[in-house]
């Protein structure tokens, strides 16, 4: 019995490419007491492994957070397996826009203390009395409502490249700080404005709504589904699409093109760009956001240091490197002094 993963990234993707199948990049999640995580993570594992499913899986006691690529052909024996789980059944999967048969390059399930690190202390509100779900249609006329605010959820590197139109995109780096800022800002507002918010597949919003409601909002509202999902309905009913830019997106395709246009710049000069790239320098691999130009110009890297790094033969960096940690920039994503463009 194989637990884990065999294959190299490599590997898999050369297999992937000779297989010729087409896969489908999904997500979905699912809050729920999981008596034995561990139990369930291999049970998973075995099932899906056997799908030629892959992608990254937390598992924690409070339930289950999934990102992954399945073969076309397999799907639906993939969602009758997923139904065969008694808090499974029928969950909502959200299939992402623009397909990638190499979103995914291994098999990942993984225990966690939480599916999402949002630095919550669980025990002090009912994450069960959550706010009021919309659909795409029903946002599209509750954000246009003048008593609304709408508030992204996500951190800072994913609202630079798209967010609703007339939202606020706080400036963080974390779920937690979010949080805080929008408390503080709306203080007086408890009661007469409706807090609307969203995320990138609904999951922090779940987490967020509740919250609020814990801390005195009356009228709360989210966004079911995301990003992901409101894309979706917006194609599938003909909709208006409010959203502008880019969908930020966690596999390595980095993001998903929602609108055509382009509301960030280039780190490095400034120039209309969209694209998040990670510093050449592997010492560094600061998340930021690279036109072409600069890319050619800079050998993919963010500063001048990195680029002399980078050049050095491999056996060189990695003597440089030698008890020094990995660079906090890695945490700081996309924020750096060398970045002269990034607002
Ligand atoms: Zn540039
Ligand atoms: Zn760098």
């Amino acid at each position: 019995m194989q637990l884990y993963n065999k294959l190299s990234a490599k590997e898999r993707a050369a297999l992937i490419e000779e297989a010729g199948k087409q896969r489908l990049t999904l997500s979905f999640y699912q809050y729920a007491n999981i008596g034995n995580p561990q139990i369930l993570r291999n049970h998973l594992f075995l099932a899906w492994d056997a799908l030629e499913v892959l992608g990254r899986i937390y598992i924690a006691n409070e339930g289950i957070n999934a990102q992954l690529s399945v073969p076309a052909e397999n799907f639906e024996a993939f969602k009758k397996h997923l139904d065969s789980i008694t808090f499974l059944e029928n969950v909502r999967l959200n299939v992402a826009v623009e397909q990638d048969d190499m979103s995914f390059l291994k098999l990942k399930v993984k225990v966690r203390h939480k599916i999402v690190a949002d630095g919550l202390n669980d025990d002090t509100f009912d994450v069960t009395n959550k706010g009021i779900h919309v659909d795409a249609e029903t946002f599209n006329a509750l954000i246009e409502d003048e008593n609304a605010v709408l508030v992204d959820m996500r951190n800072h590197y994913e609202s630079e490249i798209g967010h609703f139109k007339n939202a606020v995109t706080p400036d963080v780096d974390t779920f937690r700080d979010s949080l805080d800022i929008i408390e503080e800002q709306l203080a007086e507002h408890k009661e007469d404005k409706k807090l609307v918010m969203y995320c990138t597949g609904g999951i922090r919003c779940e987490k967020a709504s509740a919250y609020y409601k814990h801390k005195g909002f009356k009228n709360v509202y989210q966004l079911e589904g995301g990003i992901i999902e409101y894309t979706r309905q917006v194609n599938e009913k003909e909709l208006e699409n409010k959203f502008l830019g880019k969908n930020f997106v966690f596999d390595h395709r980095r993001a998903e093109k929602i609108s055509d246009d382009i509301i960030a710049n280039c780190h490095q000069c400034g120039e209309p760009c969209d694209t998040h790239v990670n510093c050449e320098n592997e010492a560094c691999h600061l998340l930021f956001i690279q036109c072409k130009n600069c890319a050619a110009e800079m050998n993919g890297c963010c500063s001048d240091e990195c680029k002399e790094i980078n050049a050095l033969p491999y056996e060189e960096q990695k003597a440089l490197r030698r008890g020094k940690h990995n660079s906090n920039k890695i945490f700081k994503k996309g924020r750096s002094e060398v970045l002269k463009f990034k607002k």
